[in-house]
């Protein structure tokens, strides 16, 4: 188990999650980070009592206000979130920031020699070739927060090569739908996923299939397999979390209820298990699994995602920058839900390709996507 442990994105689901775990097996946290939700911060920070704190700009006076009585240290700006990853005292940053935001914060940890227990998706979508080598040098292990990448590191424990990752996802909330109902899709509609409880970005994302893109982008670097090797498997019941087929055809599947606790812990814990938050698996009341193919032409960013990852270079970073973007704009009401399919995909077939990007290359892909996105 990791010692103790410093938050980036403490205030959001996957980061009071993660608080849940501290807080059941007395981990320690050196210092959390948080975007404006200043009283929660508050909060955890009189809590947990880490070293220093991270809040953004428009909050920094305030908190540091609230907080004069003590004394946490209080950042703010870029640059003190990237400070913050790399001069925590702890061993293990949870990277659990959304948006392209958590791609500096990662690689400044990864500098400095800590293991990254990583929920924060674009940081290897965007920037997977350059973490994932700089985490190998350095000797610093990425371990997965999320459900899928935790389930097929699970699995993978048992050793033996993976001939196939079979990554798994619901669906959402619009699985079996067609075009002529998506045309209808308002942000609220995408806002309610079946199974799981998550922040609003995320869950549109699954409800366009681009979160299961993500993903099996990520799947890509943490594994190190070829996109070709990787199957999306629709497991409507979000019961299997996803599985490996070995090369002589086994496959190992984790299971378990859809509760992120179970993951994050593993992360925390990792080599070891010990009793989670998460509720035990009741697979009578389960009764049956059902398995689909992805609809890759209703939900084309799936398929945007394989291409994309398939060329690599900066067009996933770009791809990513233009989904984030547009997912702002759909929940905002300024664009429609298929408008928000066609805008990433012109978005990224119109990035200059760059076979081997920088990270300022990598954040410069990302904004003139977003700048094409915001423009369109
Ligand atoms: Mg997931």
């Amino acid at each position: 188990m990791t010692s103790s442990i410093c938050i980036l994105g403490s205030t959001g689901s996957i980061g009071t999650q993660a608080l849940d775990v501290a807080r059941k097996h007395h981990i320690p946290v050196t210092a959390l980070a948080a975007g404006t939700r200043e009283e929660t911060l508050e909060r955890q920070a009189r809590e947990f009592l880490p070293a220093a704190v991270y809040i953004d700009d428009s909050r920094y006076a305030s908190l540091k206000a609230r907080l004069a009585d003590t004394s946490i240290r209080v950042l703010s700006g870029r640059e003190g979130l990237i400070e913050l990853a790399a001069t925590d005292t702890s061993p293990t940053v949870v990277n659990a920031l959304t948006g392209i935001l958590g791609f500096l914060p990662t690689l400044s940890a990864v500098e400095a020699g800590k293991d990254i227990a990583l929920a924060n998706k674009e940081t290897l979508v965007a920037g997977g070739d350059l973490v994932m080598s700089r985490a190998a040098e350095k000797g610093v292990k990425i371990l997965p927060v999320d459900s899928e990448h935790s389930a097929i590191f699970q699995c993978l424990q048992c050793g033996g090569k993976a001939k196939k990752i079979l990554l798994t996802g619901s669906g959402g909330p619009f699985f079996g739908k067609d075009k002529a109902f998506l045309e209808t899709v308002t942000a609220a509609d995408a806002l309610r996923h079946p199974n799981w409880s998550m922040g609003p970005k995320i869950t549109v994302d699954s409800s366009t299939l681009m979160n299961k893109g993500l993903e099996f982008i990520e799947a890509v670097h943490l594994f190190g397999v070829t996109p070709d090797r990787i199957e999306v498997v629709i497991q409507r019941e979000s019961i299997i979390h996803s599985m490996v087929q070995f090369e002589d055809n086994a496959v190992l599947a984790q299971m378990g209820v859809p509760d992120m606790r179970l993951c994050i812990q593993y992360a925390l814990t990792y080599p070891e298990r010990t009793e989670s938050p998460a509720g035990e698996l009741d697979l009578f009341e389960v009764g049956k699994l059902t398995f689909y193919k992805p609809d890759t032409r209703t939900f084309p960013l799936l398929q945007l995602a394989k291409d994309t990852i398939t060329k690599g270079g900066n067009l996933p970073a770009a791809m990513n920058g233009a989904n984030e973007e547009a997912v702002g704009r759909f929940l905002k009401g300024e664009i429609s839900y298929l408008r928000l399919f066609d805008i990433v995909i012109a978005a990224t077939a119109q990035t200059a390709f760059i076979q081997n990007p920088t990270a300022e290359e990598i954040l410069a892909s990302d904004r003139a996507a977003r700048e094409y996105v915001r423009g369109h």
